[in-house]
């Protein structure tokens, strides 16, 4: 590190050329100086934050136990995660031993949003395949039927800032939209005519379910064999939110088996280390994965819902103040509403 007292020098770990990007923009004409490291943390790697004062994470770094002990032991004072999620961070842990965390609690719940019903579209009318088939002189038709949105009952689980961005564009397609939440919005359900129900009559009356809940305890698997077996025959399932909500083997079976008419993942169980990387050239060592691309009915993304202009120069933007001022905004601590 080459830096004077007064830059703060930041290890970007994951750093992608998209990331690089935008924050070296965002941290422009201030003393944040980011040191960017290609590869994700973990406990083999994170003696490459030694001396920094903050690193900078994503989706995939793993800030378990070991991981933190050793970036405190180091000199780490702050995490600042450039991402909503928390799951790969150790909060207790972190509290012990000191570290401050902060994150960009949302940056676009839009571009998320919008993500889920362009896959929706994309898999129900068959974009992906006509796009193939008419740049190899195809013009056939055959195969390609869709349904019409209009009409049908899409269940949204998890009504947050996304969920409730996802049904108002489901409304606006002359949808009728059904919802799921630990905590209802009996205000904002009202205005936006959603209703309000159960996970099981959700899943038993929806022809869409699309999942915008995070990952905790409680919703690790919720859609497994027993959840799949309730919905309804021939429906579809999307997932933008995270990987391990839904039970792969099991959404294997229900796909083997003809019950779901379609699933649109941006999201997958055991995504680290295969999303958001260049693999082309390897053999794919995950067979669920590689099962599941192989279904004509399964569209897959990388975790890209939230690759929007917008959204990188928000993450960048809040990032950079949560660097600076950190201690003035909310560093979340163990069970603190998120
Ligand atoms: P949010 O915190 O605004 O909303 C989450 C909602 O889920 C809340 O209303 C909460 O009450 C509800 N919830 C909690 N436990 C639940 C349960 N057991 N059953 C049903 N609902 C439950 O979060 P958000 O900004 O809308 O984001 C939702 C998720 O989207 C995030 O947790 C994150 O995992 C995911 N996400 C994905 C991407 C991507 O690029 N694919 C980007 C950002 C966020």
């Amino acid at each position: 590190m080459s830096s004077s007292a007064d830059t703060l020098d930041v290890a970007v770990f994951d750093a992608k050329p998209y990331d690089r990007e935008y924050l070296a923009a965002g941290a422009k004409d201030t003393p944040i100086e980011w040191h960017f490291l290609d590869f994700r943390l973990n406990t083999q790697s994170v003696a490459a934050a030694a001396g920094f004062r903050a690193v900078c994470l994503f989706v995939n770094d793993k800030a378990d136990a070991i991981t933190l002990r050793q970036l405190a032991d180091q000199g780490c004072q702050h995490l600042a995660l450039r991402c909503a999620g928390f799951n790969n961070v150790d909060l207790k842990v972190a509290h012990e031993v000191g570290l401050k965390i902060t994150r960009v609690p949302a940056y676009s719940p839009h571009a998320v949003a919008e993500h889920s019903v362009a896959l929706l579209l994309t898999l129900n009318r068959k974009i992906h395949k006509a796009f193939n088939r008419v740049r190899e002189h195809n013009f056939s038709l055959a195969g390609l039927v869709g349904f019409d949105l209009y009409g049908k009952s899409i269940g949204i689980v998890g009504t947050g800032k996304i969920g409730r961005i996802a049904a108002q564009i489901f409304r606006g397609f002359g949808c009728k939209v059904l919802a799921y939440d630990v905590r209802e919005d009996a205000g904002w359900a009202g205005q936006t005519q959603v209703e309000y129900v159960s996970l099981e009559e959700l899943l038993k009356k929806s022809d869409i379910v699309s999942l915008h809940a995070p990952l905790m305890p409680e919703t690790n698997r919720l859609i497994n064999a027993q959840s799949l077996a309730m919905m309804k025959e021939g429906a579809y399932l999307i997932n933008t939110s995270r990987g391990k909500l839904i039970e792969t083997r099991a959404l294997i079976e229900a796909l083997k088996n003809g019950r779901l008419g379609g699933v649109a993942l941006d999201v997958y169980e055991e995504e680290e280390g295969v999303f958001f990387e260049d693999l082309s050239d390897r053999l794919l060592e995950d067979d669920e994965l590689t099962r599941l691309i192989s279904f004509p009915n399964v569209l897959v993304t990388s975790h890209q819902a939230f690759l929007t202009r917008e959204a990188l120069t928000e993450i960048a933007r809040v990032t950079v103040q949560n660097l600076l001022f950190g201690a003035a905004s909310k560093s979340f601590l163990p069970g603190s509403e998120l």
